[in-house]
């Protein structure tokens, strides 16, 4: 008998989860680098988000078309940008297939400071002359707080993430349908924390075991997960230091490592 399924209101996929260089890293012949495990092999990081009526992509980074075509992504209805480090903007002209039509837009969300730098890395794509069918066309959407964005309440999240201004993203699809994506951060704002209070799915910055010092350790991401209750937890960012089947051994229930390909469902 078949019966009606509720449309889960949000899926994410991980499209990269790997740390800036990507992994395998060029030229290394570590074991991690060198495995014939698929789990140790990470593009840069970003994810696709499908809230309950958007698909929404969360960084662009220089893998993405990459990314994109290995996910089937056709089509988008917005960007969302963390911070501007080149692993997560270097690909940002490849969205351009995401504004084919000579009106068509891409909204953009970022901070502020990150839509001043994507304007001066790809100053011919914001300067409003560049209208041509299939080229890029970003409309910006400043990101401070809480949006509304594809049937779902959207919060950047501030962090430490060094020097940098870097937010993560908050979507609350309801009930059981809250995520968070963090992929760079040291220190998660107080501010952010109380946002992150019993979220049901929290994916987070986990570079490796050893500290460093623009991104959290394990041992500090996993007191983020704990400290606001998240129900599940997933690390990513990955280092080439992080052997997947090793390491997951290591994580306690309901915590463990992302790998590109990954699709999880909400609720
Ligand atoms: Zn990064
Ligand atoms: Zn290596
Ligand atoms: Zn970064």
């Amino acid at each position: 008998m078949e019966t009606a399924m509720a449309r889960a209101p949000i899926a994410l996929t991980f499209l990269g989860t790997g740390t800036s260089v990507g992994i395998p890293v060029v030229g290394c012949r570590c074991g991690v680098c060198t495995s014939a495990d698929p789990r140790d092999k990470r593009l840069r990081a970003s994810v696709l988000v499908e809230l309950p009526s958007a698909r929404v992509l969360v960084d662009a980074g220089p893998d993405l078309r990459t990314q994109c075509l290995r996910a089937g992504i056709a089509d988008l209805d917005a960007a969302l940008i963390t911070h501007p480090h080149a692993d997560h903007v270097c690909g940002f002209d490849d969205l351009r297939r995401f504004s084919i039509g000579a009106d068509e837009v891409l909204p953009v969300y970022a901070p502020a400071s990150c839509l001043a730098v994507l304007r001066r890395m790809y100053p011919y794509a914001f300067d409003g002359e560049n209208r041509y069918p299939g080229y890029l066309k970003p409309e910006p959407r400043p990101v401070a707080g809480a949006f509304e964005l594809g049937g779902a309440r959207v919060c950047a999240l501030p962090v430490d993430h060094g020097k940098v201004e870097c937010v993560g993203y908050h979507f609350d699809a309801g009930p059981g349908s809250r995520v968070a994506y963090i992929p760079d951060c040291k220190r998660v704002s107080p501010a952010a924390m109380e946002t992150l209070a019993g979220v049901d799915l929290l994916v987070i910055d986990a570079l490796r075991e050893a500290p460093h010092p623009t991104h959290q350790s394990f041992g500090e991401a996993l007191d983020v997960a704990r400290a606001c209750g998240a129900r599940r937890t997933w690390f990513t960012h990955i280092a080439h230091e992080v052997a997947h089947a090793a390491a997951s051994r290591s994580l306690p229930g309901g915590v463990r490592i992302a790998h590109d390909g990954l699709k999880l469902l909400l609720p």
